[in-house]
């Protein structure tokens, strides 16, 4: 079966939010669509139009939740927004904080599903790895967040959500151009962003937009593992740094580690990077190679990830990842004499190899780490998962 675009391969229920507050959430909507509801709710256009734009900038740049607080907002006014409207959240279930200073939050949609955000600080950038979806329809081998079912995609709201909400947490409002904590977003959370495309792009043009939160496209990194048909569509229309998780430089081992292979190759994955709209040596695709013990970490592996990336002429780097394992995963990482050396072969082929130092590993918040506490299932289960996945790919 085909994978149609961004819409998801495998169908899957979409519970409505089941919730007893009738108001409208209007975090997440575009000035237009809160314009609209504002008009919906009886106000002119006018008044309508300018009420938008008060509330995005308390929304957006005071990251204010309180109609209350809208202190440009007439008193009668707030309470009648009050009434019809308000601006949420994502529901924090725990926070933790790693010995490193990682902080991972596991999160709760209205409707009860669980997902994860993490927040990496570093001496000179602070980076949010936010989730796109709750599970994720793909099943790369290594990664923990593929033992799960796509339980459903996550909305601009709860997408846009998890940035106000850290934003929050680090007090980091009104905001501000310079010295930010928050200074840089990765969708390398939970799910594939390309498969819930227009979310990610609503919710990514909201981080984006001058009069909110305003972070700079540059700032900005959305990874995919390889769904090649939304790739152009995503530079067009977000514009925003590509990473692309290639793992593998042959049909087969890709095939294993990351089935989706087997529908888009890895030559038509990096004919899509050389397409990829505003690439160039200022701003590099980013290619994510996590180190498997003895299945792509070989000399001739690397060597084969120098000859392809020049072959297609891409401005690219190469972030090797440490695998990360978790509780059954069927690999084993990398040592650290191999992942060295491949670092090596990579840079003397002219191209910068840096390994990733894992982050947050004690409480599980490293890449591919993230998964919903509830979704415990036994090895025969997920392998039963992986075929009925795969079966879905075609
Ligand atoms: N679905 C997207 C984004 C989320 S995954 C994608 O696959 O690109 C973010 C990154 O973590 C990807 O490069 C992914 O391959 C990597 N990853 C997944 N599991 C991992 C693990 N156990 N150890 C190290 N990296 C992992
Ligand atoms: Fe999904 Fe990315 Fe994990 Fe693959 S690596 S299963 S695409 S989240």
């Amino acid at each position: 079966m085909a994978i149609p675009g961004h819409i998801d391969p495998v169908p899957v229920p979409r519970p409505q939010v089941a919730s007893d507050d009738a108001r409208v959430d209007i975090l997440g909507l575009s000035r237009e669509a809160i314009r609209d509801a504002l008009l919906e709710a009886g106000l002119d256009e006018r008044q309508a139009k300018l009420r938008a734009k008060q509330l995005w900038h308390q929304m957006y740049n005071r990251g204010a939740t309180d109609f209350d607080a809208m202190s440009d907002i007439a008193k009668p006014q707030r309470a009648w927004l009050a009434e019809r409207f308000k601006v949420g959240r994502p529901n924090t279930v725990v926070q933790q904080v790693s010995t490193d200073g990682t902080r991972k939050w596991l999160l709760k949609t209205d409707d009860g599903h669980d997902f994860e955000m993490v927040f990496i600080p570093d001496a000179d950038r602070g980076t949010l790895c936010v989730s796109s979806q709750v599970g994720c329809t793909l099943n790369c081998r290594f990664c923990h967040t593929g033992t799960m079912r796509l339980v459903r995609n996550l909305t601009p709201g709860e997408i846009v959500g998890q940035v106000m909400l850290a934003r929050d947490a680090l007090g980091e409002w009104p905001s501000q151009p310079e010295g930010r904590m928050l200074s840089n977003i990765v969708m390398m959370g939970m799910g594939e962003p390309l498969y819930n495309f227009d979310n990610v792009r609503d919710a990514l043009k909201i981080v984006m937009d001058g009069d909110g939160i305003g972070l700079s496209r540059r700032r900005i990194t959305l990874s995919t593992s390889g769904v090649v048909p939304m790739m152009e569509k995503a530079g067009a229309e977000i514009g925003v740094n590509l990473a692309v998780s290639l793992h593998a430089v042959t049909k087969e081992v890709r095939d294993e580690i990351v089935p989706l292979n087997r529908k888009y190759g890895i030559e038509e994955l990096l004919q899509a990077c050389a397409d990829y709209p505003g690439a160039n040596n200022a701003r590099r695709i980013t290619f994510e190679y996590v180190m498997l013990k003895d299945k792509n970490d070989s000399d001739e592996d690397a060597r084969e990830l120098v000859r392809l990336i020049k072959k297609y002429k891409l401005p690219a780097k190469v972030n090797l990842i440490p695998f990360n394992p978790w509780p059954g995963a069927p690999y084993e990482c990398s040592s650290d004499e191999r992942v060295n050396r491949f670092s090596d072969i990579v840079f003397e082929g002219g191209i910068s190899a840096p390994i990733r130092r894992p982050r947050g590993r004690d409480i599980m918040a490293a890449c591919g780490q993230l998964k919903s506490a509830a979704e415990k299932k036994s090895r025969a289960e997920l392998d039963k998962l992986a075929e009925e996945k795969l079966a879905a790919l075609g």
